[in-house]
């Protein structure tokens, strides 16, 4: 059978048609670069990731299930019903974050402490009463704050004094962030970027084929934390990195005082030094976060030295000069 050019053109036309359906209607499995943003842990997180699967659904739900475990305003939290004495049982969140958590406790000697909750709560953050504590109450406190009378065995945890109340929320996000990081990996994804409340985990490219570029924000005095200036850009393929500032998230007292809620456990009391902000990059995102508010802590001086004896360590810090300048020391090297 012989066809005619208008038929043959119209066949064309039909293959051709056919094939444009069958590639637009595979595009949704097509390796592309994605991204979304989603609110979780009191924050946002965005995500970019290079992939033919859309794993949107899949990394909330893993998210969701972190913040049902230790979330401490969700009264039905795992971590909560712990701080209750309602079990002692960890789950599978909690099992991997604690002992993580009470490490670096150890490693800064007490500046970092997941039992400094009642002291955040006195000095009106977390659940901002809004009264400042007299030294007594301080000194009362004091006593439920240390890490030492908790123990963790066999998948549980056990609390010396029933009323100590375990916090993680200075490292959690960091640990959600190794969470998603991880799911990605596990994917066989190798360039992404994964970002919750500013604490960062990145691997491979960006979506230009080049390093990441992580800004570190300038500590502009912001309690609102909506005012975003660049100080400097970091370009990182492979890396995890926190920061932690006391610029951001501080409380103006009546009288015009100034508080961090990053509390020193050795004192009780709101850290006060030079130190703005703490940017860490470690092996995992989770640790960066931790040393952050632990060198937000110690401040500058103890902060160098405990960088100069963990390798895998490394920090930029933003600080303020005597004559109220801001400088900045960083032992980040660049392109990694
Ligand atoms: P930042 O981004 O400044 O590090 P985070 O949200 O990570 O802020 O951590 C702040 C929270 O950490 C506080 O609201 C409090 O619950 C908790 N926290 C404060 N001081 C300490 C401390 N010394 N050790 C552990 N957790 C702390
Ligand atoms: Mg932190």
């Amino acid at each position: 059978m012989k066809l005619k050019k208008c038929q043959l053109l119209f066949l064309l036309f039909l293959i051709a048609g056919t094939i444009y359906i069958a590639v637009s209607n595979n595009d949704a499995s097509a390796v592309r670069i994605r991204k979304f943003s989603e609110p979780i842990f009191g924050t946002l997180m965005n995500v970019t990731y290079t992939s033919s699967e859309d794993l949107h659904d899949t990394i909330m739900a893993c998210l969701h299930g972190a913040d049902a475990s230790m979330s401490m305003f969700n009264p039905q939290s795992t971590l909560s019903r712990i701080n209750r004495g309602e079990t002692d049982a960890l789950d599978m969140y909690l099992q991997e974050l604690l002992p993580i958590a009470y490490n670096i406790s150890e490693a800064t000697d007490g500046a970092f402490d997941i039992t400094v909750a009642p002291l955040v709560n006195a000095w009106g953050f977390g659940f901002k009463n809004g009264q400042l504590p007299t030294d007594e109450q301080v000194d009362s406190l004091l006593t439920l704050v240390d890490f030492r009378t908790i123990k963790i065995l066999d998948g549980h945890v056990i609390k010396d004094n029933p009323n100590t109340v375990i916090d993680l929320s200075a490292i959690a996000k960091g640990f959600g962030t190794d969470l998603v990081a991880n799911l990605l990996r596990k994917h066989g994804i190798s360039d992404f970027m994964v970002e919750i409340g500013g604490e960062i985990v990145c691997s491979g490219n960006n979506p230009k084929g080049e390093a990441w570029h992580i800004g570190i924000n300038r500590p502009v005095e912001d309690s609102t934390g909506t005012k975003n200036e660049i100080q400097e850009i970091i370009d990182v393929h492979n890396g995890a990195m926190a920061t932690s500032g006391n610029y951001r998230n501080f409380y103006i007292t009546d009288d015009g005082c100034k508080l961090s809620h990053t509390i020193d456990p050795s004192t009780g009391r709101p850290v006060r030094h030079n130190l703005l902000s703490a940017t860490v990059m470690a092996p995992s995102c989770a640790v960066a976060d931790a040393f952050a508010t632990s060198f937000m802590v110690m401040g500058m001086e103890k902060a160098i030295t405990v960088i100069g004896q963990n390798p895998q360590l490394q920090a930029y810090f933003i600080y303020t000069d005597s004559l109220g300048n801001y400088r900045t020391w960083s032992s980040i090297q660049a392109g990694k």
